[in-house]
Order: C-alpha cells, then structure tokens, then sequence
C-alpha cells in the first residue's frame, strides 16, 4: 500500500477487530463482576499457559496457581489478582501474538483489556499514589522543566538517592532527563497552527513529537526531521500536542485518556484532511494511537482518521521506498548494528521496515533482537519493579555483549537508555534514525 493509498481509508467505517469496551457503562467498572470475569480468564490462561515468556503477569499467575494449597485457580487469594494486574504494561503482545481464544472465539479472551478495565476500577476506587501520578505526567513535569533553572532543579532531584527513596523509585533506574529547550522550541519553524492548504493526498508528514521526544530526547526529533527533509518529505509540528495519554491509560485514568484524545485528535485530523501523514517516534504512542484509542472510542470517526494516518517513521520510510523515492545515496557504512525491536512494536507488527531501511546501506549487517528489554512505560523505573524488569532484559544485554556490534539500539528509545545502562561499558545506545542520518551523512 502506498502512503496515498493509506489515506484512501481515512475515515473508512471499518471497525477495529475486538470487541470495543464499555468503559464508560456501569458494569465495565463493577468489581464484582470484574472479580467473576478476571477467574473466567485467568482460568483459561493456566490451562493454556502459552504466554508464559511474555511479561512477568502470566509467570505470576502461573506460580500462584501452582504455589496454591490446591494447585488451581480456585486455591489463588482474590487479592493476589492485582498483582497480576500491576505486572501488566497494556503492550498488547499476548492478545496480538500468541492468544487463539481471542474473539470471535467463544471463550472470548481478551487478557489487556481485562488487565485495562482490573486498573480502571481500582483507579475509579482509590485513584493513584504521588509517585504514578508523576511516572504518568510526563508532559507536566517537561513543561515545568521549560521555566529557567527548574530543568537543574528535576535532574538533580531525580539523581537524588533520598528522594528516589521517597518516590520508591528505583536507585539504579534511568529516570529521563529533562531539557530546557524541548524540541518544538529547537524547531520553532516547523509549527504551525494550520495544515498548507494543499488537498494533495501526500502533503508530508506532521511530527506528533511524543512527550519523551519532545521534552527528554530532542535529538531524536532533529534526527528524524533531518533524514525526512533529506528525502524531500517535508515536516511539521501541530501547533499544540499533548501526552498520547498511554501513561495514564497504564493507571486505568481513563477520563485523562478521553481529555488528552479532545485535543490531539481533531487537530490531527485536520492534517490528514489536508493530505498530511502522521509520524510518531516512539512505539507506546503508536500503539495508544492505532490500538487503544480506536477500542476506547470506536464510534469516533476523527479517531478511526488518525488511526489510518499513523506511522512509525520507518514504516513511512519504507513506503517510499517501495514508491522508488527514497534516496539511497549513503555516504557511510555502519558495520555489524544490533537493533533491539521493543514489545510495542511486536505487538503491532511494526519495526521489522527499521531492519530492512538500515540493510540498504552499503556494509551494513544488521540483526534483530526480538526480545523485552523490561523498560515498558514506568513499569522499569519503580522500585518494587526494576529487579524483574532488569531480569526480563538480560537477554537483549547478553546478546550484545557476545556480538560486540559496531552500533547498537532500539525501536524505542526508553528502552534503548534502560539497555545501554545494563551494559554498564560507557557504550551509548544510538536510535535507528541517528544511524540512518549519520549513513547519509546529513
Ligand atoms: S498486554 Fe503485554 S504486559 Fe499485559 S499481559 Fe499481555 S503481554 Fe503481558
Ligand atoms: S492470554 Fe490467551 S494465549 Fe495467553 S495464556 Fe491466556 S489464554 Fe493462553
């Protein structure tokens, strides 16, 4: 399909593939019925038991079934549900790879948005501590950072061991640094506050910056704007973003979830209207724009428009390609290049287009490593979590350590921090796109 092509669906009716929640309906937030339907499904799952290698939910579910007084569901404390519930980061993996009872089956398994809805009645009930009220603000805590002097002020607090202690976040996690100049003030000319006044069917592509590429990795935005405009592709910035709400969806704080899509949906769609497509550097925002967000809102046509208008930048790189248009001038070699392809992007099939984009350039191997690095949202970066999730990594970090690649990084740059920390070498991960512009050499 061709970038044209993808924007022949826009505003298609066509429904997503699951049964979209009730979320807003009485008995989507009822815990009774939420306790019934979570012993239906974890049920199924100890009989089934396939996702075992996914996250660490189905691991716990799995050992307090075997750990209990009679070795089934029936022997699990109804408490101990929610712990399942926390080791679940909405990635989406088990339902997209691996479940068959998915429906239209008629045992009906849908495992995230029923560890979605556990989180919405616990947040409904007790709404959430300080510490992930601030791991899911992201663009409060960088807008803040904007003001003089107060960008220090985050980094050496987050540096400092009593207030991680406090905060119950972890002494060895990467906490994402904060910038004074966020990446729409670096690239003030690429905003505007209105698409061009082109009915053209590929216009360009509007940069939904991310939260993270905006506030806490600008040189990501700089890098992508560099190898799109290299390409002729020109880019723009929406006048005004707000965090994709994935975060907050990790909490089950789905009113912030329908608030954050009031402003960044119709503007969004306005630019596709135009002929405009949408590209987004990091996968979680993916995933909230294609995934979730169509589920939460399946009746919305704005929504279903910017769903079909996403995407990963070297998806869209790669349709080009295919159009003949992309430019295959390079001007250096990257050697043997290790690229870790996060869970968020398995889940929804993307990534591969990044191996197959950076194979174009001459002397270039590039192998993938298909495998979780355990950063997952902010799941890595609390306390009670960093243990687990730096077990759930080691693969990614042994495998490099035995290859020793001229460059190594991930599809999300989270998890790219999260793996270049565990190497604990002074090696720094470097993003699919900062390769390809240095191969350009632009
Ligand atoms: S959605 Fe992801 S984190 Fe949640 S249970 Fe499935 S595989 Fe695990
Ligand atoms: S989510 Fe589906 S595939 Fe995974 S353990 Fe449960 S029933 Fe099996």
């Amino acid at each position: 399909m061709t970038t044209s092509e993808k924007n022949i669906h826009q505003g298609s009716h066509e429904a997503p593939p699951r049964h979209p929640p009730d979320w807003k309906g009485s008995d989507f937030r009822d815990e009774g019925m939420l306790i019934r339907e979570l012993e239906r499904v974890f049920d199924i799952c100890h009989g089934c038991r396939r996702c075992l290698n996914l996250c660490n939910a189905f691991p716990t579910l799995f050992d307090l079934v075997d750990e209990s007084a009679t070795m089934e569901l029936g022997g699990v404390a109804r408490q101990d549900y929610w712990n399942i519930v926390d080791h679940c980061y909405l990635c989406d993996r088990c339902d997209a790879t691996k479940c068959p009872y998915i429906p239209p089956h008629k045992r009906n398994v849908d495992f995230p948005q029923l560890m979605l809805r556990a989180k919405a009645v616990r947040f409904r009930k007790r709404g959430a501590g300080f510490r992930d009220r601030l791991l899911a603000s992201p663009d409060k805590v960088g807008r803040l950072a904007t003001i003089p002097v107060v960008a220090q002020v985050i980094n050496a607090a987050a540096d400092s061991p009593s207030i991680r202690r406090k905060l119950h976040l972890h002494p060895d996690a990467v906490l994402p640094r904060c910038h004074r100049t966020t990446l729409r003030k670096r690239r003030r000319e690429l905003v505007s506050s209105a698409p061009a006044a082109t009915t053209a069917a590929d216009a360009g592509v509007v940069l939904f910056a991310t939260c993270y590429g905006n506030f806490n990795e600008p040189e990501l935005g700089d890098d992508l704007v560099a190898v799109f405009e290299h390409n002729s592709i020109p880019v723009a910035l929406a006048e005004e973003e707000r965090c994709c709400g994935f975060l907050r969806l990790e909490l089950g704080d789905l009113d912030a979830v329908e608030q954050a899509r009031e402003v960044n949906i119709p503007q969004l769609a306005e630019w596709v209207d135009r002929g405009w497509n949408i590209v987004v550097p990091l996968p979680t925002c993916v995933l909230m724009f294609r995934q979730w967000l169509p589920l939460m809102f399946p009746d919305d046509a704005l929504v279903r428009k910017v769903r079909n208008a996403i995407f990963d930048p070297f998806e869209y790189l790669m349709q080009h390609h295919k159009e003949g248009r992309l430019k295959t001038g390079f001007k250096r070699s990257l050697g043997v290049v290790l690229y870790h392809l996060s869970c968020r992007s398995g889940g929804q099939g993307t990534g591969i287009e990044t191996c197959e984009i950076l194979s174009l350039v001459p002397g270039t191997h590039v192998e993938v490593i298909a495998c979780c690095s355990g950063r997952d949202g902010s799941y890595g970066l609390k306390s009670e979590y960093h243990d687990i999730s730096m077990k759930t990594g080691q693969p990614v970090v042994n495998t490099i350590r035995q290859v020793m690649p001229d460059h190594f990084g991930s599809h999300c740059p989270k998890a790219g921090r999260q793996i270049e920390s565990s190497l604990a070498n002074g090696s720094k991960a470097e993003h699919p796109l900062t390769l390809l512009r240095k191969a350009y050499g632009v």
